[in-house]
């Protein structure tokens, strides 16, 4: 049976913990690239584009070109 509650719940306490420690950047140049949420990479682009992926990640940075990949939702 779907929660709505909880389903509001897990969105508050990931917003809360979004500038905390579930930072992905660039292994070359810092830029931030996305952000772990619940096991999952948030990534975002220019002009609003939004994608929500699961690990292994891989994205080209945006700044410098380097492609990242980041293999395990612990991972820095
Ligand atoms: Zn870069």
């Amino acid at each position: 049976m779907p929660t709505p509650d909880h389903q509001r719940d897990l969105l508050r306490s990931t917003r809360k913990t979004t500038h905390h420690s579930t930072d992905w950047r660039c292994t070359r140049c810092d830029k931030l690239l996305g952000a772990n949420r619940d096991g999952r990479m948030h990534l975002r682009f220019a002009r609003g584009h939004e994608y929500l992926v699961s690990f292994p990640v891989t994205a080209t940075c945006r700044g410098c070109g380097t492609l990242n990949q980041a293999s395990a939702p612990a991972q820095r």
